[in-house]
């Protein structure tokens, strides 16, 4: 049994004040001890006052956007692994398509990126999707497999089972347009069935693959009722508290399969 998780991924949206206020909204409207993992991603500014917002006894845990692969040094505008450790981040986001398209994110960076999060104590969330481009050319397989294996070379099992996947195929975030169930299913065998040959059967069925683009509170029950679909990772819905509170909902009634 894979526990249900679901991460929000404010990107550069709320300010310090505005994320400590969206948390004690969440928090009031969740009910407690429901079998789902819940992590907010915010910006760097706003890792403090969520923190303190969520208090130490939350159950909801902490994840970064991004982060350096190198622990200190002269990387003007970089955030390393201890310092997000340090503000109370548990997970973090790496290789999302907004930092491969729009920094110039490269395989070699991305892998140096997700050891550098273990090395940390940090639980990577590796994002990986095919364009559309690449979909209507039928290459979807091989860049999910190309872009799995250079983030994931040299990995143990034991490393790997402390690795999220999240299946973003590029052409569904931010467009409203999410991948349908057996796209999101085909892709999510694949990455399981190239996490097995790499590693082994009982590794891959552990792992976590959540689908993310464009995951609303009208379309998140149908995706994560998906045997498949271990957990969404939402951007725009997860802005509001009531669609991600709505969200969270549908993955607490997810059946157990
Ligand atoms: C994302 O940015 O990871 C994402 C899935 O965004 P959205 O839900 O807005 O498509």
């Amino acid at each position: 049994m894979r526990t249900p998780l679901i991460v929000g991924n404010w990107k550069m949206n709320k300010t310090a004040s505005e994320a400590a206020a969206f948390v004690r909204e969440l928090a009031s409207r969740l009910t407690a001890g429901s079998q789902v993992d819940i992590v907010l991603v915010p910006p760097f500014t706003a890792l403090e006052s969520v923190r303190a917002a969520l208090g130490p006894s939350s159950t909801i845990e902490l994840g970064a956007q991004n982060l350096h692969w190198e622990t200190q040094g002269a990387f003007t505008g970089e955030v390393s692994g201890p310092m997000l450790r340090d503000v109370g981040c548990t997970y973090v986001i790496v290789g999302h398509s907004e930092r491969r398209t729009l920094f110039g994110e490269r395989d070699g960076d991305i892998q140096k990126k997700v050891r550098a999060a273990l090395v940390h104590g940090l639980r990577p969330i590796l994002c990986i999707g095919e364009s559309l481009q690449e979909r209507e050319t039928d290459r979807t397989d091989v860049i999910i497999t190309a872009q799995l294996t250079a983030a994931l070379a040299g990995l143990t099992a034991e490393e790997l089972s402390t690795v999220t996947i999240a299946y973003e195929p590029v052409w569904a975030i931010g467009t409203g347009r999410a991948a349908t169930i057996e796209q999101a299913v085909a892709v999510h065998r694949s990455i399981r069935a190239c996490a097995a040959q790499g590693w082994s059967h009982s590794t891959a069925s552990r792992m976590r693959i959540l689908y993310g683009g464009s995951v609303t509170p009208q379309n998140a029950e149908s995706l994560l009722f998906t045997e498949e679909i271990d957990g969404a990772l939402v951007g725009g819905a997860c802005l509001k508290v009531d669609s991600f509170a709505t969200i969270i909902a549908a993955a607490q009634n997810k059946p157990l399969h």
